[in-house]
């Protein structure tokens, strides 16, 4: 759905719902829906039930008749997909006879290409590979996979074998992506969103204390000031932000969640975030302790 559909949607939430269940009690259908929300990609309706395919067309005709919405960019409502994350075990780091040539993500993909047990599978990213231990052959291949309801996919591809050369490869269930979690909340690395600590949340843009949706509204970039010179103007509404701000983590000059950041790039690389935080952690204690030393010398 575009993001004009979306808050068009949003803005009569309680009224959609309403009108939705109206509709679905009038054609007889044991479904209510409990509240809507939404994400980047889409509207969420959240069902009292799991629906049916048959109710999703009655879902359809609602949200594509609703006022302001533009019917051509509304795709078929689905049940939500949720993410499994797999580890595969067996295969050697250096696949190559005689040669140090590690084991590309090529070669994984064309792995997992070439075999039928993987052909309905779509994965969520690129599979990554890492070596069992330091002094280890052998590799282990994340795979993170889509599943259309309550874990299917993945439970149909845990324990089983297949050949890569003359080695088994087995496939194991994983209970979390070996990846550094970034929280969506206050963007730290190293905690995810439903563990944050952090009572409020925060911009992912200048960090301030607001959702970063609302950043043209809250933050005080956005906001006229006749006062300095040369005077700030108002950024109008339904423009983005043109101000930049540096990265909470970094401090490099991207948004807190960029592709772009350090932080991002060593995502899968935990040593790294620990010895960057161990950094950040003895840069501001010397920094304290120079501000402490200063006010000694007063
Ligand atoms: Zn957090
Ligand atoms: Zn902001
Ligand atoms: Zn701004
Ligand atoms: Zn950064």
């Amino acid at each position: 759905m575009s993001s004009d559909n979306i808050s068009s949607f949003m803005k009569n939430a309680s009224s959609n719902v309403a009108n939705l269940n109206r509709e679905l009690r009038n054609a007889k259908i044991d479904v209510l829906v409990d509240y809507i929300c939404s994400d980047n990609t889409g509207v969420i309706i959240v069902t009292n039930k799991v629906a049916q395919q048959s109710d999703f067309s009655i879902i359809d005709r609602y949200v594509k008749n609703s006022n302001d919405i533009n019917a051509l960019q509304v795709e078929d409502s689905r049940l939500p997909k949720s993410k499994s994350y797999l580890k595969i075990i067996g295969i050697p780091f250096y696949p190559f006879a005689n040669s140090q040539e590690k084991l590309s993500l090529f070669d994984v993909e064309t792995i997992l290409k070439q075999n039928h047990i993987f052909n309905n599978i779509s994965l969520t990213s690129k599979p990554r590979i890492i070596k069992v231990s330091p002094k280890s052959d052998m590799a282990i291949v994340w795979i993170d996979v889509w599943n259309v309801q309550s874990g299917q996919n993945a439970k149909l591809l845990i324990n089983r074998c297949f050949n890569v050369g003359n080695h088994i490869a087995t496939i194991r269930g994983a209970n979390m992506n070996p990846g550094v979690p970034q929280c969506k909340n206050c963007w730290k690395w190293g905690h995810s969103t439903f563990s944050c600590r952090f009572q409020g949340t925060k911009c992912v843009k200048c960090n301030g204390p607001h959702k970063s949706e609302h950043h043209r509204e809250f933050g005080w970039c956005c906001k006229a000031n006749a006062k300095i010179n040369p005077p700030r103007l108002e950024t109008k509404k339904g423009e983005p932000c043109p101000h930049s701000f540096k990265c909470s983590n970094c401090k490099g000059d991207h948004q807190a969640d960029s592709n772009d950041c350090p932080f991002w790039r060593h995502r899968f690389n935990r040593e790294w975030h620990i010895k960057k935080y161990a950094e950040i952690h003895e840069n501001r204690s010397q920094s304290i302790r120079s501000d402490v030393n200063g006010i000694n010398k007063l």
